[in-house]
């Protein structure tokens, strides 16, 4: 065992923020952080593009910080962001290198990215939510790790569990003597349950150390951890002990240390299955590494009682052994073995694609498409992060209903909490309703004042319609080329997507159909500032042929901005042009924000705001409940007025007390994180990084998008604008294999559509941008 304690860095944060400047070209201010045995100091830069850390080595470190530096290195991009640092080289791009500090003394450097977050340490509860996460997370960094090789992973570690019964002795010296003998008897415990069944035991690569202050959350609400850091005692050895290395730490500090230990367990079973000899060694492997921990702390500590590092897991440790003491290890295996079973049941043993795809072709429509040449069967959600059934992160890209974030927490809670309450009707009065309907209303300009609550954007457009015609006493209705507002029948009747699209019948005779406002592909160009009024003429075309063919006009219905068209920013002044002709002609506008609204567009709350206009109505769906059914029409009370003319207007589900906390909480998730201001920073740098790959790739015949809905238009030709429609599939094919989901959208199928949940992060974006760059690169060689 190498004494290493004794060789410590001592350097100031002065030196330390000079050998940042100097060596790796970071200006940032140095401060220390707790470290065992080397020295680690943050590096804050203050531009807000990050913070990293500088790591400095004990002289006894060198070959950890090579392992620690390679493993990162080879876990970059094979991990959802920000989950482990990323390593940044030197000026001279070298990964590791060495300077001499005041003392003379020469040390190994490395600079890893700041993960944000705090350590779990740090929470004053971990729920076995939190507890479950870890276990993924651990499983996850495994499986990652799976194919990684160095030289230094074979090697005697006194941190190899395998070498727990090497500190037999050292438990000896352990004071008070009860505490020496438990010790004494777990290391004894782990000789005779493990070892003689060690080599049943499937080998790994594992990270060896999830202590608490090792693994961060970002939201410590949520009770989901999110990032592992300190990869210097990675090693190949037996995959189960990495599993209760994580456990053993759960286990401190808890009144009921085996249900925590449980928790990891199944956790860490759902991502990567444990065999039955695994589960079995799991309590004495448990029982050992809290042994070796107290042991090594106490011993240590003894050499180093200033180092909180070092002594601050002896008590802990020791108090967790007690608590196990009883536990019996039938018992425990039964534990596990359930945790393991009910968690199969949900992720790992589901059906494989192949199954999963005969039984939707057996038990559903076959009308229902599937995304992907390889379907995707993805079992969790987190944020921005989407994983599939092997634990496998997706950054999403897409998924526009899921607005605030997969499974935020604060909605998850907001919808339990009520279910869990109370659920009726309108028919009812409760707070929940008036009180959502109220805060949606402050989000929106006057005259739109009156909400009805539905349960879908295709309702919402429905009763929208029919708003319109009892108001306006006339059938007739225009829509924009392109354009997909829904799937009921009357709601397909204004899509032309569907009625002009595969299996379509062409536009009903009351339905009229204007060009798309498109200064790119269609007539009048972006280069004509007077583009969008002339689109805008169509409408009045449409409104006069309407009434010639009596019909009249009842309304002009319009998507704020245009999605399945193909993520199209409206020509500036078309709305407002196209508004003015709909009103003349006895209309009423209706503006379908189910896609963009709820701050998407960054500048805005709304996307209809982007063109300075008020809507007669307005339709809200998707982003509205975070993925629950909630949708919504607001109107004016005049419109309402002539909507009440006898007939009751009933929705069983819409307006539900549930729905409307969801709501609630969606709306509060966007204020309280500021999710608007953030689709606009990131959409910023998301629209400026594609923008700079149009001069690059032949292949982007324009970029465009408002905050974080962006659109890119592939094409064959920037002359003839042939649409390169298979390259955009391919383009979204090859962008998923590097863990990223897009679609592609627009009528000619060359559009590549950028929707994601607003949590998408800034490294999110440039990730983004770097894999389209390459994969545009890979599809033109
Ligand atoms: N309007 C627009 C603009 C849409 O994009 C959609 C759905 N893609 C709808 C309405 C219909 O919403 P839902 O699927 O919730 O019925």
């Amino acid at each position: 065992m190498t004494n290493d304690l004794d060789i410590v860095p001592r350097l100031s944060a002065r030196e330390a923020r000079d050998l940042a400047r100097d060596l790796y070209g970071l200006v940032a201010e140095a401060s220390p952080l707790p470290s065992y045995a080397d020295q680690n100091f943050r590096l804050r830069t203050g531009t807000g593009a990050g913070d990293w850390v500088l790591k400095v080595a004990n002289t006894a470190h060198r070959r950890h910080f090579e392992i620690q530096a390679a493993a990162l290195e080879y876990l970059d991009g094979r991990l959802a962001p920000d989950t482990v640092p990323r390593v940044r080289k030197t000026r001279l791009g070298q990964t590791l290198t060495e300077a001499e500090t005041a003392s003379g003394q020469r040390h190994t450097l490395l600079v890893l990215r700041y993960v944000e977050g705090v350590p779990i340490a740090g929470l004053r509860h971990h729920s076995p939510r939190l507890l479950e996460s870890l276990g993924a997370l651990i499983a996850t960094v495994d499986r990652a790790l799976a194919d990684f090789s160095h030289p230094f992973l074979v090697r005697e570690d006194v941190w190899d569990l395998r070498q727990a019964p090497s500190h037999s002795d050292e438990s000896g010296t352990i004071e008070p003597p009860r505490r020496s003998f438990l010790a004494k008897r777990y290391l004894q415990e782990f000789e005779d349950r493990v070892e003689p069944v060690q080599e049943r035991l499937p080998w790994a690569v594992i990270h060896n150390d999830g202590n608490h202050d090792n693994v961060l959350v970002t939201r410590p609400d949520a009770q989901l951890v999110s990032g592992l850091i300190d990869f210097g005692d990675l090693l190949r050895t037996r995959r189960v002990f990495g599993l209760a290395i994580a456990a053993a730490y759960a286990a401190m500090r808890k009144p009921e240390p085996l249900a925590a230990v449980e928790s990891v367990v199944a956790g860490y079973h759902r991502v990567q299955p444990l065999s039955e000899v695994e589960i079995g060694t799991l309590l004495p492997s448990v029982r050992a590494r809290l042994a070796v921990s107290a042991t090594m702390s106490t011993a240590r500590g003894r050499e180093r009682p200033d180092n909180i590092y070092v002594t601050g897991a002896a008590a802990p440790a020791f108090e967790a052994m007690e608590r196990l003491a009883g536990v019996d290890d039938a018992v425990a295996r039964e534990h596990f073995e359930r945790a393991c079973k009910s968690q199969a049941v949900s992720t790992i043993a589901a059906p494989g694609p192949e199954e999963a795809l005969a039984a939707r072709r057996r038990h559903l429509g076959p009308s229902l498409s599937i995304s992907y040449r390889e379907p995707l069967q993805i079992v969790r959600g987190w944020m921005q992060y989407l994983f599939d059934r092997h634990g496998r992160p997706y950054t999403d890209g897409v998924n526009n209903v899921c607005h605030v974030g997969h499974c935020h927490p604060r909605v998850v809670e907001a919808a339990r909490h009520q279910v869990g309450q109370l659920n009726t009707n309108t028919r009812y009065l409760y707070d929940q309703l008036t009180e959502y309907a109220a805060r949606l209303i402050a989000t929106l300009p006057e005259p739109l004042s009156v909400c009805y609550f539905v349960c879908s954007g295709s309702e919402a457009n429905d009763l929208a319609l029919r708003m319109a015609r009892t108001h306006t006493g006339h059938r007739g209705a225009i829509v924009v080329d392109g354009a997909y507002h829904g799937n009921t029948g009357c709601t397909i009747d204004l899509s032309p997507y569907k009625f002009d699209g595969a299996g379509g019948r062409g536009a009903p005779p009351d339905i009229r159909v204007v060009t798309m406002p498109d200064g790119y592909r269609q007539r009048f160009k972006h280069s004509d500032p007077e583009a969008g009024r002339k689109y805008a003429d169509e409408v009045t075309t449409a409104a006069d042929d309407l009434h010639r063919n009596g019909h009249g006009l009842a309304t002009f219905f319009c998507e704020s901005l245009l999605g399945c068209g193909g993520q199209v920013i409206p020509a500036e002044g078309f709305l407002e042009h196209a508004f003015a002709h709909v009103r003349a002609a006895g209309g009423v506008c209706v503006a379908d924000e189910v896609q963009v609204g709820f701050g998407r567009v960054g500048s805005h709350f709304w996307a209809f705001e982007t063109q300075g206009v008020v809507p007669d109505i307005v339709t809200l769906g998707k982003p509205i409940g975070n993925g629950h059914p909630l949708a919504a029409v607001v109107t004016t009370p005049e419109i309402a007025a002539s909507f009440d003319n006898g007939m009751e207007y009933f929705n069983t589900f819409g307006g539900n007390p549930v729905s409307c906390s969801v709501g609630l909480a969606v709306l509060d998730a966007i204020e309280e994180e500021g999710l608007q201001a953030h689709a606009a920073a990131v959409g910023t740098r998301l629209q400026a990084g594609l923008e700079d790959l149009v001069t690059k790739h032949e292949l982007i015949g324009e970029v465009r998008g408002l905050g974080l809905f962006l659109g890119v238009e592939l094409v064959r030709d920037r002359e003839t604008l042939t649409p390169a429609a298979e390259e955009a599939t391919a383009v979204v094919e090859r962008v998923k294999d590097r863990g990223i989901l897009l679609s592609t959208d627009g009528p000619l199928h060359n559009v590549l559509k950028i929707k994601p949940p607003l949590p998408f992060s800034e490294e999110n974006a440039d990730q983004l941008v770097q894999a389209i760059d390459e994969v545009l690169g890979e599809i033109t060689a």
